[in-house]
């Protein structure tokens, strides 16, 4: 078996002060501006369940940003990006809490916009004791005091935690060509594989041989196929990755379409010819079944080299 390092890529997890700082101004400017319409939305429409789903489509936005901005900075360090999304998510709740504190007490009295997060913080202890929003239609005292922290660090740690779990897994699926200081930007898919009757045939791919794949069926009937990725870097044409999964394809009790995709294979490295050749690859014929010999037609019993009969 080939080595891992050789036969796999690996991100170099390199990063520079530019790029990230092009990172983290993006993503937390995107992250607050999204925050801000969120917190005048969940003053406008309070009602808890929906903000739920507010807050983890706050948390996607302020994680998609950083996730564009590491991008464009070239950051290929997961854990920066991750760290990049947890700066961000604090930008969006920062911009939610600004608008919020402001539609808040414009409706009581004179707008207060407060800028700094100390004002903000002593602003939530104030609110906070007071309470403002309801649970349910029914009831119309407001939650304060403890019930209402607890929401607020609750709404915090999902804005928190689903934008570092964003911008960094997004990251990591991302390979980057070092010679040419640039993302791998050329994907191309195989049709859909049948998965081999004999798993041995797929062995040789421990030491990167893909000749067990060229002999892949391509249209499968069943529910299950293998799905072959192609990434290359267009600029160099040096850079060229697989991926395999396996996708099993089912219906549920409703009738309804499930898919399930379990990865087989990550990032392994091809040579060149072999992304061509797999890259020209349509799936193997299938192996049809023998078939008898036709018997013997007077037509073809007459020899196509014979001259030509006098009548010419
Ligand atoms: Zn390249």
């Amino acid at each position: 078996m080939r080595d891992y390092k050789d036969l796999f890529y690996q991100s170099s997890g390199a990063f520079g002060p530019i790029g990230t700082l092009m990172m983290l101004v993006f993503g937390a400017a995107a992250a607050a501006t999204v925050g801000a319409v969120y917190g005048a939305l969940t003053y406008w429409i309070p009602f808890v369940y929906l903000n739920f789903f507010g807050t983890i489509g706050l948390g996607l936005a302020a994680g998609g940003a950083v996730y564009l901005g590491a991008v464009f900075g070239k950051v290929r360090n997961t854990t920066v990006s991750g760290l990049g999304g947890v700066v961000a998510g604090l930008a969006a709740l920062w911009g939610a809490w600004v608008v919020w504190i402001y539609v808040v007490t414009a409706d009581a009295d004179t707008g207060v916009i407060l800028l700094s997060p100390a004002s903000i913080w002593r602003a939530m202890g104030v609110i906070g004791a007071h309470g403002v929003w309801s649970i349910g239609r029914s009831s119309s005292t407001p939650v304060s005091g403890t019930t209402l922290y607890v929401v607020w660090v609750i709404e915090a740690l999902i804005v928190l935690g689903v934008s570092a779990f964003i911008s960094h897994v997004f990251m990591v699926r991302k390979p980057f060509c070092e010679r040419c200081n640039s993302w791998v930007n050329r994907k191309n898919s195989l049709p859909k594989l049948s998965p081999p009757e004999d798993a041995s045939t797929l062995d040789g791919l421990d030491d990167g041989d893909i000749s067990g794949i060229l002999t892949l069926e391509g249209n499968p009937m069943g529910s299950m196929h293998l799905q072959v990725d192609l990434q290359a870097c267009r600029t160099c044409d040096e850079m060229h990755l697989m991926s395999i999964s396996a996708v099993v394809e089912s219906r549920n009790d409703k009738g309804e379409k499930e898919t399930s995709t379990s990865c087989l294979l990550k990032n392994m490295r091809l040579s060149a010819a072999d992304y061509q050749a797999l890259l020209a690859f349509k799936g193997a014929a299938p192996a049809s079944p023998p078939v008898p010999a036709p018997a013997p037609t007077p037509a073809a019993a007459v020899d196509p080299q014979s001259p030509p009969g006098p009548e010419a």
